[in-house]
């Protein structure tokens, strides 16, 4: 669509809509305009059809705002980018509008979202399965430097759901619930097709919590859908989040059998029709869902076992073991008994020709082992990175792989170049352009062309420029939203993930304080750094709490401190999202991948960095590993214990931070976390907390690495003195990340899970 036409189409919905012209429209009226016209014409699109689809099953998808992304999906980003303009707006300005729906956590979910976007880009047919919270994860609000929590209320009158007539009925022990469905359009790039997100809601949801994000949690009917991942350190919170996921599986289980009866498709043949990919556990109940619906129309048992596991492939996303859910039978039996002899029978099954009760489904405590049923009942079981599968593979489930070698397979991570380059980053994109011409959008694989431009001094300034900009506009969006002031010029070292132990934050404070403590003593760095993070804690997670609230102390030790602040800073952003990455990515220098090798199944954030010309300090842990293949040892900076080392230290028990602690070195930056300076800015019960877990528990072995991390640091810190040089190695990075394009995953599911076309 031409300017032309596009403008024309702007002053009819302003007309229509507001009654007035697209010039008198305030922004909030202008983002409305651009939803219903980018919702029309998405609506407008047909799902691709082949013989095969595939239904993408998460708990998860954190897909971010969508203005941009489906402006660029249906071609007109920038196109409205200068009608908008010429208006005397800014789509930028537009977005800021749009509110954020929280309908992930992390990585996983914002997998999710990015794999959604590759299937449609591809032209496969693929909808995403998932449940419609309305008060998403929670908002992040800091208080006397802690962390406290809100609800986010992302579903305005308008908005991206579109409402539909499809209901099912999910038979819950002693009542049913209507589910109703809600659908996002997911218009494909470069395609005419579109693909759907199907987000199931009950019928009547619960009104929001007066204050924070506390609820009747046994008022299933209403608050069914409130939150993600309800608190699950009581019963009720573990048994809601049970009700959680039968009610999406048996919901998403009907809406399969229901198209395949649209089709003409007898159930029959399930397999021959259908995929379903279970991301991570949390959707595993719908093994045995599917089952009981064959069942019901009239398969047998042994029938509908099989379509069912020549249906179904998992995904393993952690080998961290608190994530590896283990329902008790009894919660099973409460929420969905009729699920309970099905899972026996799977278990039976099992039993009958492995008596190995490390690969049971039932355990001596009649808990049932999510993953285990998931591995035995699917087709494929897959890794998230290469790493991460050998592990898998060689110890976390090598029982499971001595019985079925031929299902475990690898597939690494990537993330949709459209929001994580283009969209995010229109200045890097135009040099990109400049350099190699624009067939890279449609195959990041291309920015490998990038690397005849690594001696040129012209293309290697104006990527410093570019990422100055980016840098520039970065510290204004903090002025402006945030209040925090910093210093452009400064190295932006940026840490942004979830709260997690072993992502290791709390390393990176180390870090911070080391740094404090030579400034003090009159060793200046040699330039200034500016570290910062941005993450949200599990509301129930203590220690995540802990360390966040470190990080704030710290803030304000080093703000206030006018000997340190010029050469040292630490900011901690509030309510990290997608739209708060969007803006950091792009102005990183150092991105901090730190994880405690072996713990990190992938990471997508050091793929994101990556492709913005950030240089990563990192562990050898998940997809860090390809990266350092791929660009080589100059253009990374690894450090750390390697992944066979911990693995040794878990089994062996050999880790003791105790020793570590009494390193002269470690000790004073462990000890600073309970200095009187902290303690005067701080709750001291939780930093004595911290200071005493680190020294004599630290299960993700921060004091392992943390001296060779300061090392690698203050490398880091000294190479990116050499300007020149380090542009190379940026653009040695973006050239690299076509790799992480999820373009190139999805294909990859396609080609050897999947077999759509
Ligand atoms: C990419 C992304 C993540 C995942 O980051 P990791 O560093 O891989 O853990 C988490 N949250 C948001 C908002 C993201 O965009």
């Amino acid at each position: 669509m031409n300017k032309k036409t596009l403008k024309k189409e702007i002053t009819k919905l302003a007309d229509n809509m507001y009654h007035c012209t697209p010039a008198q429209c305030d922004t909030k009226q202008l983002y409305e305009i651009l939803l219903t016209m980018t919702q029309t014409f998405s609506q407008k699109r047909s799902a691709p059809h082949t013989g095969r689809k595939v239904y993408y099953f998460s708990a998860e998808f954190l897909i971010g705002k969508l203005l941009s992304n489906n402006l660029l999906a249906l071609g007109l980003f920038d196109t409205t980018r200068e009608v908008l303009a010429e208006m005397g707006h800014s789509l930028a300005e537009v977005e800021a509008v749009e509110p954020e729906p929280s309908l992930g956590n992390g990585g996983l979910g914002r997998l999710a979202a990015c794999f959604l976007d590759s299937i449609a880009a591809l032209g496969l047919p693929g909808d995403g399965v998932g449940l419609n919270y309305h008060y998403g994860l929670f908002r992040q609000k800091f208080e006397n430097r802690k962390q406290m929590e809100t609800p986010n209320a992302w579903i305005e009158n308008n908005s991206w759901l579109i409402p539909t007539d499809t209901q099912f009925t999910v038979p819950f022990g002693g009542f049913d619930l209507t589910a109703k469905m809600f659908d996002i359009a997911i218009p494909g790039a470069n395609t005419d097709y579109a693909n759907r997100l199907h987000l199931f809601d009950v019928e009547h949801p619960g009104a929001m919590p007066e204050s924070g994000i506390s609820f009747d949690m046994t008022d299933i009917a209403h608050q069914l859908t409130s939150f993600l991942y309800p608190d699950d350190s009581t019963e009720e919170g573990r048994l809601l989040r049970v009700y959680q996921q039968y009610f999406m599986v048996s919901a998403g289980a009907q809406l399969i059998l229901k198209e395949m009866d649209a089709n003409g498709w007898p159930v029959e043949a399930l397999s021959k029709h259908v995929v379903v990919q279970i991301n991570d556990t949390h959707p595993s109940m719908v093994i045995p869902e599917l089952i009981r619906l064959l069942v019901q129309r009239g398969l047998s048992m042994d029938d509908a076992i099989q379509q069912v596991r020549n249906t179904c492939a998992y995904t393993n996303h952690t080998i961290l073991a608190e994530a590896l859910e283990k329902w008790p039978v009894s919660y099973i039996q409460k929420v969905a008994p009729q699920l309970v002899p099905i899972i026996e029978e799977l278990d039976r099954r099992v039993k009958a020709v492995w008596s190995d009760p490390a690969v049971a489904i039932l355990d001596q405590e009649q808990r049932v082992h999510m993953a285990h049923m998931d591995i035995h009942y699917s087709f494929s079981v897959n890794g998230v990175a290469q790493l991460h599968t050998d592990i898998l593979k060689n110890s976390e489930l090598k029982a499971f792989n001595d019985i079925y070698p031929e299902k475990f397979n690898n597939k690494t991570n990537g993330v949709t170049f459209r929001r994580w380059l283009e969209a995010c980053n229109p200045a890097l994109t135009a040099l990109i352009d400049d350099c190699i011409g624009k067939t890279w959008r449609k195959d990041p694989q291309k920015l490998t062309q990038l690397l005849s431009f690594t001696e040129d001094e012209k293309v290697l300034d104006r990527l410093l420029e570019v990422k100055q900009s980016c840098k520039n506009t970065l510290c204004q969006r903090l002025q402006a939203e945030q209040g925090i002031t910093l210093d452009p010029n400064s190295i932006f070292d940026i840490q942004i993930k979830r709260l997690h132990e072993y992502k290791r934050q709390q390393m990176n404070a180390l870090f911070v304080i080391h740094e404090y403590l030579q400034i003090k003593a009159g060793n200046l760095p040699e330039r200034p750094v500016t570290v910062i993070f941005g993450g949200k804690a599990a509301p129930a997670y203590i220690m995540a709490k802990n360390i966040i609230h470190l990080i704030l102390c710290l803030q304000k030790l080093v703000e206030s401190d006018p000997q340190v602040s010029p050469w040292l800073r630490v900011v901690m952003v509030e309510n990290y999202n997608v739209d708060w990455a969007a803006s950091l990515i792009p102005a990183c220098d150092v991105s901090e991948q730190i994880s405690l090798a072996s713990k990190e199944a992938s990471g997508t954030g050091n793929m994101k960095f990556m492709a913005n010309g950030a240089v990563t300090l990192g562990t050898m842990d998940g997809a860090n590993v390809e990266i350092a293949q791929l660009v080589g040892e100059e253009n990374i900076y690894t450090f750390g214990a390697s992944s066979e080392k911990v693995i040794d230290l878990y089994a062996s028990w050999g880790y003791h931070a105790n020793e570590y602690y009494h390193h002269e070195n470690v000790k004073k930056l462990v000890d600073f976390i309970v200095s009187p300076e902290m303690i005067a800015l701080g709750d001291e019960a939780c930093l004595r907390e911290l200071w005493n877990d680190m020294q004599n528990k630290d299960w993700f072995m921060a004091l392992l690495d943390v001296e060779a991390y300061i090392e690698a640091k203050n490398r880091v810190i000294h190479e990116y003195g050499d300007r020149k040089t380090w542009a190379k190695k940026m653009l040695v990075n973006i050239a690299k990340s076509g790799y992480f394009s999820s373009d190139r995953t999805i294909a990859q599911y396609n080609e050897e899970i999947w077999h759509l076309n």
